[in-house]
């Protein structure tokens, strides 16, 4: 029901001549908003709060019980419709009002539970999320209902039905039978034990993959033993120490972190096992099947081929990495050694700040939040004649000081929905940049439209008495990532919520943010905004460039590296997930070879670690294909002109105005002129990879001093 999108793991890409930036001398009044804290709007007559985003039943927690009993009255009348042989609504707008009242109370629950600071308010949107769950599972298990969409899926409506309709009835069809209703009871009792299962198994694998794992002291070497955290006769080692300049502290900490836990692997192997009698009990061939069916791709085929090609063309790319990473080596221990899985990080990150020449918080006041704010803004009002205003909050509308709250409007349509900025760290603020969406868009009865409410939450530094928040420039792709997610809501304009904007498929679902950090890497769209807060100057030139240049480093190993991990979790869902020993960990053995240059070491337990096999199940894939659509995106419409109307306008018509009411697949060969292939996914990133590295060859050309 509720919808959030983690940060992604992309990196960027940009190219291009410089052309002369445009920059106002004065800040406008957006940045001016944004480089202050948030108007705290006192209220001086005493009226009462409009309540939690302007609803009034939410001036109180309380108010979460009127909520929940409008939505079950709601949900009481819509059914009955559904059956109604005389009903005069189109079966799907009926499905897509009752989906609608129940997600505005859930999604507004589960966020109001994850984000409110007060208690009170935090307890009864559980209580909510918990009713409007139990809400669903009833629906669930409504065999008139699925019987009610099923017929009109199959043999069509009684109202006259457009493709939209169609298809969003068959996502409909789809989800419930996800719940297995259309299955024999003694199978549809399966599915739900397996449901459970898998649930409970999942968490307990989750809450083990972040545990530090203690160790008796005398196992540490004396010489590295003040840098771990020693108590009595235990050491504790929280975490793979990736970053650290010492060598010998990365290798102890890798083998002692992954060495295997012989519960987790249990739990890995009960989970696999549940998922894939899930699947073949609703009649797929594997979990990845179910999991990957109405995505981008279509099938674990074609994302196999993916992988495959991209594994194969990788290995020389990053091979080139690894002979840098072992030069760099050699020149900080004396001697020549290997590259082992503790060192990628370390070396990535050491050539990142080499190229930049200076640290990182030396780029952070060219990036004001403000500025950063009215970047975009110049942006959107470029591409897509938008505008970003901040407007009042009004008493009571915000769960928390320090919101500011954002009227996207259009040239001609007018206000197209609004986002809630929650950017700054406080005390017990979820540590995840996340978009919500609060409320979806859709058509309403009366023919006027519901316009869209998200929230955006971040966690950038609290401004101080003498600077406004300054981003660091991972910040400011984090900013620009998120927003992404944000325009697609406001801009796609769906006749159902059910597949508002961010709405789609997985695969999909990351390319709109991931575009945005390709502009965010490219120096004329940095141009328009990088100014020091101070002055107003603009970030120097060679700054601009090295900056943009540092994204682009050790391109190939990083993305070999989650090719690894995709095919990993493809191989964990397919129909046999653990091969002929039945060992996790030597499945994650001889994938490593196959898919990656650095070797497995033996006794370490990797996958044991990795929390997104529960997440993604099946879908890790989708961070490389909705990366490789962004970038095939930007090299067909963009990279040529970062700021041009036409394609903007284009952009927006042909993908974001779809939200997920066109099916994937169709969408981006109708936009791209392409059939979605495996080979086309894979040459997109390819040819990304190849116009990174000439970018460095530039820079190197051009005479400035390239490090390694
Ligand atoms: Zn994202």
């Amino acid at each position: 029901m509720y919808f959030t999108i983690s940060r992604s793991i992309s990196k960027l890409n940009c190219l291009g001549q410089l052309f002369p930036p445009r920059y106002v001398s004065t800040l406008s009044p957006l940045a001016t908003a944004f480089n202050s804290r948030p108007n705290r709007r006192l209220n001086l007559t005493l009226q009462k709060d409009v309540g939690l985003f302007g609803l009034e039943h939410l001036q109180q927690p309380e108010g979460f019980q009127a909520m929940k009993e409008d939505a079950i009255s709601d949900t009481r009348r819509l059914v009955q419709e559904t059956c109604d042989p005389n009903r005069d609504r189109k079966m799907v707008v009926v499905f897509d009002e009752l989906s609608d009242s129940l997600c505005k109370v859930a999604d507004l629950a589960e966020f109001i539970r994850l984000a409110h600071p007060k208690e009170a308010f935090s307890l009864a949107a559980e209580d909510a999320c918990i009713t409007i769950n139990s809400i669903v599972e009833h629906l669930n298990t409504n065999r008139e209902l699925y019987q009610a969409i099923r017929s009109v899926s199959e043999s069509g409506d009684i109202c006259s039905t457009t493709d939209v309709d169609k298809h969003v009835a068959r996502l409909f069809l789809f989800d419930f039978e996800q719940s297995g209703i259309h299955l024999e009871e003694k199978d549809r009792q399966r599915v739900v034990r397996l449901n459970d299962d898998i649930l409970q198994k999942g968490q307990k694998f989750m809450a083990g993959t972040a545990l530090p794992r203690a160790v008796h002291r005398k196992l540490l070497p004396q010489n590295i033993q003040h840098l771990f955290s020693v108590s009595g006769d235990q050491v504790l080692v929280a975490g793979l120490y990736g970053d650290s300049p010492n060598c010998a502290a990365r290798e102890w900490a890798y083998r002692v972190f992954l060495f295997p836990d012989e519960q987790q692997e249990v739990l890995l192997k009960e989970l696999l096992s549940a998922r894939h009698e899930l699947a073949v009990t609703c009649g797929f061939v594997s979990y990845a099947h179910r999991a990957v069916k109405g995505s981008t791709v279509k099938n674990p085929e074609v994302v196999n081929d993916f992988l495959q090609i991209l594994a194969e063309k990788l290995r020389p790319h990053s091979e080139k990495d690894l002979e840098v990473m072992r030069s760099m080596k050699k020149a900080e221990i004396g001697s020549s050694s290997d590259i082992f899985p503790w060192d990628t990080l370390y070396y990535t990150r050491k050539i990142k700040r080499e190229w930049l020449q200076a640290p990182s918080s030396d780029f952070s006041p060219f990036f004001s939040l403000g500025n950063c704010m009215e970047g975009l803004n110049l942006l959107v009002n470029a591409l897509y004649g938008i505008q970003l205003k901040t407007v009042d909050m009004m008493p009571g509308e915000a769960w928390t000081q320090d919101v500011y709250k954002l009227e996207v409007v259009h040239e001609i349509e007018g206000v197209l929905g609004h986002i809630y900025c929650d950017f700054y760290q406080r005390a017990g603020k979820p540590n995840q940049d996340c978009h919500f969406t609060i409320r979806g868009g859709k058509v309403l009865a009366d023919g006027s439209y519901q316009n869209p409410v998200v929230v955006l939450m971040l966690n950038f530094p609290t401004p101080k008495w003498s600077s406004p928040s300054l981003l660091s420039p991972g910040m400011v792709d984090n900013l620009f990532h998120e927003m992404g997610h944000a325009l697609h809501s406001m801009m796609a304009r769906t006749q159902y919520q059910h597949v508002t904007g961010t709405r789609c498929p997985t695969d999909f679902a990351e390319v709109p943010s991931v575009l945005m950090e390709y502009f965010a890497a490219d120096p004329r769209v940095l141009g328009l905004f990088a100014r020091h807060f101070q002055t107003q100057e603009p970030m120097p030139t060679h700054m601009l460039e090295r900056l943009c240049a540092s994204k682009h480093l050790f391109a190939a190993s990083e993305m070999q590296l989650q090719v690894f991990y995709s095919a990993l979790d493809q191989m964990y869902h397919s129909e046999n997930p653990l091969g002929s020993t039945g060992s996790t960990s030597d499945v994650i053995a001889s994938l490593q070879e196959e898919y990656y240059n650095i070797p497995y070491i033996p006794k370490t337990a990797w996958q044991l670690r990795f929390s997104h096999l529960v997440s993604y199940g099946a879908k890790y894939y989708s961070y490389l294909v909705s990366r490789a659509i962004a970038s095939w995106i930007w090299q067909n419409y963009f990279q040529a002109d970062p700021l041009s109307r036409s394609r903007g306008e284009q952009y927006r018509q042909e993908c974001l105005a779809h939200g997920g009411g066109k099916p994937p697949h169709l969408l981006v060969s109708d936009y791209l002129k392409k059939d979605v292939t495996a080979s086309q996914l894979a040459s997109s990133l390819l040819q990304d990879l190849d116009t990174r590295n000439n970018y460095i060859k530039d820079m190197c050309k051009n005479s400035i001093k390239c490090p390694s």
